[in-house]
């Protein structure tokens, strides 16, 4: 499985929010995978991942919010930086969950997130509240 690294966050919170149907089902079918699975070897990175693959902003194998300021790319590489994670880096789901654990902080998230239209929710910080 590919995921890249802000979507470790979303991840944590999920309840079925997206954005659309195909979006929402893709994503509740990897998260369950991987609940029923932790060994599973993921590679991480910076760019379209599995859960974009059904993305309505994935255009031609590439996000639309990829590059300009405060990009997607930008908010990866912060997540895989404070989880000290090299991009295409392989690791298992339960290794990568012990990080987050250990590294990952409700301040940090605040930043990461700042400019994601669910992080009033509070449900990924919750997640995050929750792993502990
Ligand atoms: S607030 Fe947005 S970017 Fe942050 S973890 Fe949640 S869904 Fe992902
Ligand atoms: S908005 Fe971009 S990063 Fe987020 S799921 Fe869609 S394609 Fe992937």
């Amino acid at each position: 499985m590919i995921l890249r690294g802000h979507h470790l966050l979303c991840m944590l919170g999920f309840k079925g929010l997206g954005y659309d149907s195909d979006f929402i089902k893709n994503m509740d079918t990897i998260i369950k995978k991987l609940k029923d699975d932790d060994d599973v070897l993921i590679k991480l990175v910076d760019n379209v991942d599995n859960i974009c693959e059904k993305c309505p902003n994935n255009i031609t194998g590439v996000c639309e919010n990829e590059h300009h300021e405060d990009s997607i790319k930008e908010m990866d590489d912060t997540v895989l930086n404070i989880l000290q994670i090299k991009p295409e880096t392989y690791m298992k789901y339960n290794d990568i969950l012990d990080k987050i654990k250990l590294l990952m902080t409700e301040e940090a998230m605040d930043d990461i997130c700042c400019n994601c239209a669910w992080k009033g929710y509070g449900y990924c910080v919750d997640g995050l509240k929750n792993l502990r």
